[in-house]
């Protein structure tokens, strides 16, 4: 992985590296859960804003210098997966403005999300962390801070359960 002088542009670094989330985890020395998204996206050069009563769920702008990423969700949880998925239209994704009022609107979205959910649970973490607890969907959900339905779809998908 590239390095960069500056910090600021690492998001820039990411994208033309075609990076995958278990890289960028390792870049930042991120094994244990929960995987800090916001921080990330800060790290990154993103700047967050959150919006009032925007009319959708969360949005990205990639079409200036600097990227801003707008969240409208409510609790930590689903603020976790919005970053998560708007990093993944930011690294996946030509510039442009991508608003989300469904997070699964298009092939784009299934890209994203796709993104989100290996950079918020990635398969060793949560291998880990299912034999810990085993398989306790509730305290998974709680540990890796993601919504509760996201978590049970991982799993089944890593476990086959
Ligand atoms: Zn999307």
């Amino acid at each position: 992985m590239t390095k960069t002088n500056n910090d600021a542009e690492q998001w820039k670094v990411f994208r033309e590296d075609k990076a995958t989330p278990d890289q960028i985890l390792k870049y930042y020395g991120i094994f244990m859960p929960p995987v800090p998204v916001a921080d990330l996206a800060r790290e990154l050069g993103v700047s967050v804003q959150e919006p009032i009563n925007a009319g959708w769920l969360a949005a990205l702008n990639s079409s200036g210098p600097r990227p801003y990423l707008y969240l409208c969700v409510d609790s930590p949880e689903r603020k976790n997966y919005a970053i998560a998925h708007e990093l993944g239209h930011l690294l996946l994704h030509p510039f442009g403005v991508y608003r989300d009022l469904t997070f699964h609107e298009d092939e784009k979205d299934e890209e994203a999300h796709k993104f989100a959910i290996q950079l918020l649970l990635p398969e060793r973490m949560l291998r880990t962390a299912a034999q810990v607890y085993r398989n306790d969907t509730v305290k998974l959900s709680e540990l890796f801070r993601v919504p509760d339905h996201l978590l049970r779809i991982r799993l089944a998908g890593i476990l086959g359960l």
